[in-house]
């Protein structure tokens, strides 16, 4: 999902949630993306990298990093599965050949 900051022709600012890009470009070519407080169908799409900013600023160093720490053990668990998953089954579970 995407979300997007717009703004209609009269200077109403809401959000508008997409698949993609090229969803939300395709809405707007058909006129389907419009201001929920007028119906306006003029769209000006807001950069919304003020807000990811402020979210980032917010966060302390000790969050950040404990999130990459997090992110470290989440990526270790996840190779460690995959190496589990990849090994051969030993026959005595596979059960009877048929
Ligand atoms: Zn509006």
């Amino acid at each position: 999902m995407k979300v997007f900051n717009l703004r209609c022709g009269k200077e109403h600012a809401y959000e508008g949630w997409f698949a993609s890009e090229d969803d939300f470009l395709s809405q707007q070519e058909r006129g389907l993306v419009a201001c929920p407080l007028c119906g306006d169908t003029v769209v000006v799409r807001l950069p919304n990298a003020s807000r990811l900013k402020r979210a980032r600023q917010s966060a302390t160093p000790e969050q950040q990093e404990q999130t990459t720490e997090m992110m470290t053990l989440q990526s270790q668990w996840l190779r460690a599965v995959r190496e589990v998953m990849a090994l051969p089954i030993p026959d005595a579970i596979k059960g009877p050949v048929q």
